[in-house]
């Protein structure tokens, strides 16, 4: 079996994790989650930085962070795994969807304004698959109505937009460590900002609200969450951190290999890198057209005959029970691109075999 996108699992992960375990640091005081904070802000070239137990919860803790809450609206793609969408519900906010663009298949930035209300707060970019959102539209578009823009880096660990990391253009950006994402950490995730007060505001919420008496009682001022990834998490993180150029830098040469093996095939297309973005290409997407000769939906079933997994796109949100309702605006891109994308397998050890067996299946049943 080829896998969608299993974890790269060869540094110093087990040596570290080892010395939590042999040192009895194993909970969120060890020091491997400062380092690994530390290390993260290098990497992407950020000022603060705080671990959390999820993804997820780095985007939640996002919104509370802002202030976010009741009453507030935020812009969010339809086409997107649900987490940005459930952070809102939980900080108590209404998501209002918009479309996405057909060649990044990212939000599609002319489309946010008209979305727009006295209640909007923040927009939340999500750099799916990979490519970046074009950034300098939603900063200006931030500016001109006063909101906040929290970015969903988690796909888009390492990408890049004008010569800067993803995550790290908005007042924050947000990370995830899942076993499928570019480094892992089982489960973990990460906030970045540039701004110091949303830095500890965040690490403060995140870690319960604790303040350390004089005589070591704990007072919580208010509501906070245990939300901070213990050390043999981040020990892994830091393992992990240690090779990720190197991961990078093999994703996006497979992901050329891909486009050079499917240059010819009719009926398909191929993903972009738009002159201003650097593709980590997390996951290889592609889309299949009418003109291919069988549908998507028969293509993966065929793939997975073949001992090959791969994943249609998301489908989208706005159309799932809970967000049924909510506003949104013309998702015609976003209906078309979640019955025709699809995922290809994108493992940091896929092997070239591998992806010569793959492009030949496609090759073979295009008209
Ligand atoms: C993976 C992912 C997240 C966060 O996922 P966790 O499993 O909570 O770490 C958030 N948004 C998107 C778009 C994702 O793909």
């Amino acid at each position: 079996m080829i896998p969608l996108c299993i974890p790269e699992i060869k540094g110093n992960e087990w040596k570290y994790i080892k010395e939590c375990i042999d040192t009895n640091w194993v909970s969120s005081a060890g020091s491997y989650v400062n380092l690994f904070e530390d290390r993260f802000n290098e990497y992407i070239g950020s000022k603060e930085a705080v671990v959390t137990v999820n993804g997820t919860a780095a985007l939640h803790l996002a919104l509370v962070s802002l202030g976010i809450g009741k009453g507030d609206e935020v812009i969010v793609p339809s086409m997107t795994f649900i987490s940005p969408v459930n952070a809102i519900k939980y900080a108590g906010a209404e998501p209002v969807f918009v479309d996405i663009c057909r060649d990044t298949f990212v939000m599609d930035t002319t489309k946010i304004e008209e979305m727009i209300s006295s209640n909007t707060k923040a927009i939340m970019p999500v750099h799916i698959y990979g490519h970046p959102v074009d950034m300098d539209d939603i900063m200006r578009i931030a500016k001109k109505y006063d909101l906040y823009v929290i970015e969903d880096a988690t796909e888009a660990l390492g990408s890049e937009y004008k010569g800067n990391k993803v995550g790290t253009i908005g007042n924050i950006g947000c990370f995830s460590f899942n076993g499928n994402k570019l480094i892992t950490t089982g489960a973990g995730g990460m906030l970045i900002t540039n701004d110091d007060r949303i830095g500890e505001r965040a690490k403060f919420l995140s870690t319960q609200t604790k303040v350390v008496n004089d005589n070591k009682s704990f007072y919580h001022p208010e509501i906070g969450y245990n939300y901070r990834m213990p050390n043999l998490l981040a020990a892994f993180g830091v393992a992990q951190l240690e090779n990720i150029e190197m991961y990078i830098d093999i994703k996006r040469k497979n992901a050329q290999y891909y486009s050079e093996k499917l240059s010819d095939v009719s009926g398909i297309t191929l993903p972009v890198q738009k002159e201003w973005a650097v593709n980590c290409h997390w996951l290889y997407s592609i889309v299949i057209e009418d003109e291919y000769g069988i549908s998507r939906d028969e293509l993966i079933k065929i793939l997975e005959y073949e001992g090959i997994e791969s994943r249609p796109f998301f489908m989208p949100v706005h159309e799932m029970p809970p967000y049924k309702g909510c506003k949104h605006g013309k998702m015609d891109i976003t209906f078309e691109l979640s019955k025709k994308g699809i995922n290809l397998p994108s493992s940091v050890g896929i092997k070239k075999c591998e992806i010569d067996k793959i492009c030949s299946i496609i090759k073979e049943y295009s008209k």
